[in-house]
């Protein structure tokens, strides 16, 4: 395969693609094979000598699209969705064949020089206030990885990537039971420990109880433990639950934490005034992790980190060996010195083409849609006799049980779950909430419609029927 044939395979590969999208609502949302099918159809070893593309892409049209599971399908309805719209599918295409390294600001200028922009775009759009940096990382997880190092390195005097942990103090970082299992993981590889990663009571909302919170502080430092951080969440994953963020934050400041607010997912939706109440307060938190590759429509990875004052984090993340050194170019930003990894690819381009071609208020206007016909498929089913809504909808997430007269419901919950993942019309995943098996429902696609939305009552209320 050379150079010059690319024009034909990408011919071929439009042609595919087009196709996809035509037949994606007549697929099964969820990959209906069992484990190990694909994989047998592969051989075991690599060719030694070269095969023609021909074979190649008949081989991909035969063996790999019975093992997808359709994330761009209208009636995708499970996790969260990593949208990619066609604007930013296009500029991906055209990230992948410039292929540059931008770790530094030389290895390509226009990957810097517009990242900094989008990052600011995206700053106005959520509303934040003038004087808050970023940068576009990989996944929320590596975001949050950050800020947990830079709570760790702050809380030591950023002595800690130096002389090491051992013997050091015993850092403690605060959240509620509904942050993402990514903070978990960041505190187990930043070395602070799963068992120091304290899990503050949340209220009635399930947003963290201030109380708790400042009770926690004060029992760490009486045991002579060292308070490093605080995460808050905007929209948690399992239900959408948020913290009611300024009296946390004004604890916070008072005990001297470094703050970061993981709005992953719930961040996209902060483009709409409207509903900016839910996380007043975080133009105050040091650190903020949005995903534009969930809701908004970037096409997966792009996740921004905001930054109050991105001084910490780069004193944290800053590494500066003979051959990254950039000579005589003192005045320019080098965006791998602000997270974990150094290589970084050209994301930015796919944030300038999203947002120029649906514009903010398309995009808002997706979105609002998504909140309404998420609140009337709620409504809907709140009213049926054999379901019962669990929690409310929060965004455009509810959750739900199975609840036939005389059943139990967890078990009519799960069973149901898997009639509708094996029929195929829609997706639907589980989370646990207060001990209970629920089914999660968030609306999101981006080319999904109401109609798509109504089907998913028609399917549960038929399949469960049919029980
Ligand atoms: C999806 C999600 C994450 C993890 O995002 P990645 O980009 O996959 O690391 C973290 N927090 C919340 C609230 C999420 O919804």
């Amino acid at each position: 395969m050379k150079y010059a044939d690319y024009e034909k395979w990408t011919a071929r590969a439009t042609r595919w693609i087009k196709t996809y999208f035509a037949t994606l609502p007549d697929q099964p949302v969820r990959a209906q094979t069992a484990p190990g099918d694909i994989a047998a159809r592969l051989p075991v070893s690599p060719p030694e000598q070269a095969e023609p593309m021909e074979r190649i892409f008949d081989d991909f049209e035969r063996i790999v699209p019975d093992g997808l599971t359709h994330w761009q399908h209208p009636r995708f309805f499970a996790y969260f969705p990593a949208n990619a719209a066609p604007a930013s599918m296009i500029a991906e295409q055209l990230t992948n064949a410039i292929a540059a390294q931008a770790m530094l600001w030389q290895t390509s200028p226009a990957a810097t020089e517009i990242e900094l922009v989008m990052v600011d775009w995206l700053r106005q759009a959520l509303g934040l206030p003038e004087g808050f940096k970023g940068v576009i990382q990989d996944s929320a997880s590596s975001a949050t990885l950050a800020a947990v190092l830079t709570m760790r390195e702050r809380a030591l005097g950023f002595s800690g990537n130096k002389t090491g942990l051992s013997g050091r103090e015993r850092l403690r970082i605060y959240a509620s039971a509904q942050v993402h299992s990514s903070i978990d993981k960041a505190c187990w590889v930043a070395g602070i420990g799963q068992e120091n990663l304290v899990k503050i009571d949340t209220d009635a909302n399930f947003s963290m109880r201030p109380d708790a919170l400042q009770a926690a502080i004060d029992a760490d430092r009486t045991a002579g433990y060292t308070p490093a951080g605080l995460v808050l969440c905007t929209g948690g994953t399992a239900i959408g639950a948020s913290d009611v963020l300024d009296p946390l934050l004004d604890i916070a400041k008072a005990e001297n934490l470094y703050t970061h607010l993981d709005a992953a997912w719930a961040g996209s939706a902060m483009i709409c005034p409207e509903l900016r109440p839910i996380w007043q307060g975080a133009e105050r938190c040091d650190s903020i992790v949005f995903n534009p590759h969930k809701w908004l429509g970037a096409q997966f990875d792009c996740s921004i980190q905001f930054l109050r004052d991105p001084s910490d984090q780069l004193r944290t993340m800053a590494l500066r060996p003979s051959y990254l050194q950039t000579q005589g170019q003192d005045q320019v930003v080098n965006l791998n010195e602000w997270t974990v990894p150094l290589g970084r690819r050209f994301r930015a381009l796919k944030l300038w083409f999203l947002l120029r071609a649906y514009g903010l208020d398309g995009l808002r206007t997706r979105i609002r849609n998504h909140i309404k016909w998420a609140g009337e498929l709620a409504g809907r089913l709140s009213t049926h006799p054999d379901f019962t809504l669990v929690t409310d909808l929060r965004f455009s997430l509810f959750t739900f049980q199975h609840t036939p007269a005389g059943a139990d419901a967890d078990q009519a919950t799960e069973q149901l779950l898997q009639r509708v993942n094996d029929d195929g019309r829609i997706y639907l995943t589980q989370t646990a909430h207060a001990g209970k098996f629920v089914i999660r429902f968030q609306v999101g696609q981006f080319d999904c419609t109401r109609d798509d939305v109504m089907l998913a009552y028609d399917v549960l209320t038929e399949l469960a029927a049919g029980a």
